[in-house]
């Protein structure tokens, strides 16, 4: 038999060999069966072709590389999160030759209720995000902020109690726990949104956007394009300039703070310096605010911002007006600070220097030169129904557009389904910014809707400003609240509030039913006729009228 061609041998060895190269067990299994059974010289020549093949093709496979490799950007996320939207992002590959009829970017509010609009009327939406999904609110700012300050409620509810049958001895803030605490709320957020988003059929991208035509744009070197662009990416801390400023945490890093140093200095008179030192000083800080000018917090009513300074004076904050910061210098244990007020220039130190002093809106990465869009310091230059002034392509909502708009949440929501309504039917419908109210969560809160008085009288308003002190109301004595107060203004021509100022325990419920009227056009009598449930704290709204 030996030297000569077997039939069975042969077949067997080609099967053999094809169930080898290709890797499918029962051709090699088969294969071998029908060579043994009639085993020649052939068919161990053929079996031996068959094992180069196959070598050959490993190591192609290997010179190759993986298939795909995921994005660089990406790679910066080390969450189970971003490993996930790694490859949702490697799927989406087609995409990129696609015209989406829309390409959202940033997944904050805004971006993500336009989104969720335009997808929901059967358009192909894509958005992208540089970092994890969910924006500044509910990852880095209202959400957060407002868990943190949970802590601080309690602690100042049981002071207000002392010698009122609350013995708060021992009571403190542990803040490790309050921010694991904060954790279980922000780290399940980009999952969620993006995974929901995904659901409603948006193509979910991460990265860098930066336009590279009026209608096209890259992420991270790949380049996309769309019919329409929505700028939905918020603000960023304004860069300061002072010698030193690399030293200065913002306001993310302090919300993921391990640890609570003692000496606190918070730069700018704003609302979140405000509100990180309401919380910092019942957690046993003691704070610092320096504000350049005489009056800080200066979108709200002054007479209660007095109150308020007054009132977190006692609490053991330290308001410095007129001050500026001219330098900071690292030293062994922390930092040394010159401040300047009237010319004088004096040196504290504190453990920690946190960045207060306003946003600006995030737009120098995007090239928007290259598609021919405006813009300025106040955001992307849009007309009155949020459409680019000068790219017909190009809408922006929330902090990244000029609008008369606040930077807050509400306003970024709102503004994002007014941009992808006009976009979707072509319309120039106006966002409406009639009774949105705001908060500064300070403990008590203080809040606003509306004209501040002198913006009412400017506007030469018949104004009834009704001013009063509640902090002797019931639900203030009930809590021992020291510090409250309310301030309305009233159009006499309409019986309509054009404006409202609260500052006390749960105001900030109280000031959206104000708001309400406000949007609805509702007269004072009209408001006064509801009836609210007693003893609640909007049962006391009638008489603050
Ligand atoms: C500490 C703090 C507390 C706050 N508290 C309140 C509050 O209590 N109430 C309230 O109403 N408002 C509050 N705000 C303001 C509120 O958070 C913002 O107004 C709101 O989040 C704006 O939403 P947005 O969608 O415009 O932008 P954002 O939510 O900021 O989203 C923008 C997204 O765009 C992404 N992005 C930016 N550039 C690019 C790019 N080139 N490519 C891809 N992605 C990009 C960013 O990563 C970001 O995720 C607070 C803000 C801060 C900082």
């Amino acid at each position: 038999m030996r030297g000569r061609i077997s039939t069975v041998g042969v077949t067997g060895a080609l099967v053999g060999a094809l169930g080898l190269c290709c890797g499918i067990p029962v051709l090699l299994a088969l294969g071998s069966l029908g060579a043994l059974a009639g085993i020649t010289w052939g068919s161990w020549l053929l079996i031996a072709l068959g094992l180069v093949t196959l070598a050959f093709r490993i190591r192609r496979r290997h010179a190759r590389g993986p298939r795909s490799l995921p994005h660089a950007s990406c790679a910066r996320h080390t969450t189970k999160t971003s490993t996930l939207s790694q490859t949702r992002t490697q799927e989406r590959t087609p995409d990129m030759a696609k015209n989406h009829d829309l390409i959202a970017i940033g997944a904050g509010m805004a971006g993500v209720s336009a989104a969720t609009k335009c997808v929901a009327q059967g358009w192909d939406v894509a958005i992208v995000d540089a970092l994890p999904y969910g924006g500044t609110c509910a990852l880095r700012g209202c959400d957060p902020k407002k868990i943190l300050r949970r802590g601080a409620e309690i602690i100042d509810s049981a002071r207000l109690m002392r010698g009122k049958g609350i013995d708060e001895g021992g009571l403190s803030i542990n803040w490790a726990d309050l921010i694991k605490h904060k954790h279980g709320f922000t780290d399940p957020v980009p999952r969620s949104m993006e995974d929901n988003l995904a659901r409603h059929g948006v193509h979910t991208l991460h990265g860098q956007a930066r336009f590279t035509g009026s209608n096209r744009l890259e992420i991270d070197g790949r380049p996309y394009q769309a019919t329409h662009f929505l700028i939905a990416t918020g603000a960023r801390p304004r860069p300061l300039d002072v010698p030193g400023h690399e030293h200065l945490i913002d306001s993310t890093d302090f919300l993921n703070l391990e640890a609570l140093p003692p000496r606190i200095l918070f730069v700018g008179g704003g609302f979140i310096s405000f509100e990180f030192a309401h919380i910092a000083a019942r957690a046993g800080a003691r704070p610092v605010i320096v504000d350049r000018g005489p009056r800080p917090l200066k979108a709200f009513d002054p007479d209660l911002v007095e109150l308020l300074v007054a009132r977190g004076a006692d609490s053991g904050i330290e308001v410095q007006r007129s001050t500026a910061i001219t330098g900071i210098t690292k030293t062994g244990g922390g930092y040394h600070v010159s401040l300047d007020h009237s010319g004088q220039t004096t040196t504290r130190e504190f453990d920690l220097v946190v960045h207060g002093a306003g946003r600006t809106p995030e737009l120098a990465s995007l090239d928007l030169d290259a598609a021919g869009v405006a813009w300025d310091e106040h955001g992307v230059n849009v007309a009155g129904h949020l459409q680019s002034t000068t790219n017909p392509a190009v809408y922006a909502a929330g902090d990244a557009a000029d609008t008369p708009g606040m930077p807050l949440t509400p306003v970024a929501v709102s503004e994002g389904k007014v941009a992808a309504s006009n976009m979707l039917k072509d319309t120039t419908t106006v966002p409406d910014y009639a009774g949105i109210p705001t908060a500064v969560f300070t403990i008590p809160e203080l809040t606003r809707v509306g004209m501040l008085e002198h913006e009412a009288h400017e506007a030469g308003l018949d104004l009834d400003v009704r001013y009063q002190d509640t902090s002797g109301w019931y639900s203030n004595y009930r809590t021992g609240e020291t510090t409250a107060a309310a301030k309305v203004l009233i159009d006499r021509s309409t019986d309509q509030i054009v404006g409202a100022h609260l500052l006390g325990p749960e105001y900030g419920e109280l000031i959206n039913t104000i708001g309400l009227a406000i949007k609805l056009g509702l007269t004072t009598r009209q408001l006064k006729s509801a009836t609210a449930a007693y003893p609640t704290v909007g049962s006391e709204l009638a008489a603050m009228l």
